[in-house]
């Protein structure tokens, strides 16, 4: 029996990157899956029946409304809520038009706000709801070009302790976690954006006290602690999970 035997979780962009490592460690920790994202995943990731896939855009109210409805239809119950999918723009503040703001905003934002209204019920019936957002350390610091993602990321720090106070009566945790450098599809267009591409792997491994960058399934270990009922007693809390980078304080080189 794992820790989450029994259990019912939705997670966005579960199908790809940092999602699709919280998917597999929650499978392993004997929980069912809803996927939910704009394309299906490989078909190889069903196997075993307890996976599902419903097409979602973040960005749209009426695509998130279906999503906890057809996850309950499909699985009975619904006990964690998982928002980690994320766009970003590599644009600067002047160059970012609203319409940009906007998208960056609903997908990272909005939709995690309205996807935890709609998940509310079904987590207040489950008994003990978890909630685990998918931030960054961009909530805290910013690369360049970033700042509609980092203002989504900062946004979602402050929604997780609200989440966290209104429904902890319900028995509903919210916790963030954000991440670090975390070796997925996003990440790379990263550094291809970035100037001086000579040995750039490695000087990024430099930045990591712990040597290395991070994958998907050092965020969904963390996630399933989060999830399970070991972490019973926190709620409201934001983890940076970054292989120490933001904890070595630059001196001059
Ligand atoms: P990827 O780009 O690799 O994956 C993003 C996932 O989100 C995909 O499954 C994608 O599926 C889904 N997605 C994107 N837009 C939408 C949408 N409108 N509606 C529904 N699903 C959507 O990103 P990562 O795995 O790297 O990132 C996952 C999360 O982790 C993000 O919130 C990101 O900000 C955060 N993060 C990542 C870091 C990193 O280093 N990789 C560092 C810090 C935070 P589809 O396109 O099919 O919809």
């Amino acid at each position: 029996m794992g820790v989450l035997s029994g259990k019912v979780a939705i997670i966005t962009g579960g199908g790809r990157g940092i999602g699709r490592g919280i998917t597999d460690c929650f499978l392993k920790a004997g929980a069912k899956v809803m996927i939910a994202q704009r394309t299906e995943p490989k078909s190889s990731i069903f196997a075993g029946g307890s996976v599902a896939y419903h097409e979602t855009d973040m960005a749209s109210s009426k695509s998130v409304a279906e999503l906890v409805p057809a996850t309950v239809s499909r699985f009975g119950r619904l006990d964690i809520l998982v928002n980690n999918a994320g766009i970003v723009f590599e644009l600067s503040v002047e160059d970012t038009s609203e319409d940009d703001w906007d998208r960056v905003v609903a997908v990272n934002l909005k939709g995690p706000f309205l996807l935890t209204k709609s998940a509310v019920g079904s987590l207040r019936a489950s008994g003990h709801g978890s909630i685990i957002n998918i931030g960054s350390i961009e909530g805290m610091g910013a690369n360049p070009l970033h700042a509609a993602y980092c203002a989504s990321k900062a946004g979602l720090n402050g929604l997780t302790r609200a989440i966290a106070v209104d429904l902890g009566k319900d028995g509903i945790r919210c916790n963030a976690l954000a991440p670090g450098w975390i070796e997925t599809e996003m990440s790379a267009e990263f550094i291809k954006s970035l100037p001086n591409q000579e040995g750039l792997v490695d000087r990024l491994m430099a930045l990591h006290p712990a040597g290395r960058l991070g994958t998907p399934v050092d965020i969904g270990n963390f996630a399933v602690w989060l999830a399970s009922d070991l972490s019973s007693f926190v709620t409201g809390q934001v983890y940076v999970v970054d292989g120490g980078r933001t904890t070595r304080l630059p001196l001059p080189g």
